[in-house]
């Protein structure tokens, strides 16, 4: 059923405590937490704790929830002060643009320069 837990995904699997991780922040729809292999100074994925395959089915399905996603990004930001610096959320969307996780999670990527266009 759409939003349910997948026994073979591996942030649903953060999301219920199975797989540890360092979360840094947490709200009744999502978690943050630092990413595994970080590619800035602060490299923060933010999830929703439903499992969607990525970001546009996520915001079809539960546009609240999506937003919350967003919003948490945003504060991510503010706590790890690169709001004033600048920083990017990132959203992979398909194994083309180098998603290999197929639970929405938006990435929060601050602390150094960033180039324009990405990679
Ligand atoms: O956008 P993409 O699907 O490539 O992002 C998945 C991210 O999840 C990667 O940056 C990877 O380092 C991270 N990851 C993690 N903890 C895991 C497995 C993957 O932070 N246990």
């Amino acid at each position: 059923m759409a939003g349910e837990p997948q026994t073979d995904c591996l942030f649903c699997k953060i999301v219920s405590g199975d797989i540890p991780a360092t979360i840094v922040r947490e709200s009744d729809t999502t978690v943050a937490f630092r990413d595994i292999n970080p590619q800035a100074p602060t490299h923060v994925l933010v999830i929703p704790k439903v499992h969607y395959p990525d970001a546009a089915s996520l915001a079809a399905a539960e546009p609240q929830i999506a937003a919350d996603v967003l919003h948490e990004a945003g504060a991510v930001a503010a706590d790890e002060k690169v709001d004033s610096t600048g920083y990017r959320i990132i959203l992979n969307t398909g194994s083309g643009a180098g998603q290999t996780v197929f639970h929405a999670h938006a990435h929060v990527l601050g602390g150094r320069g960033l180039q324009w266009p990405p990679g």
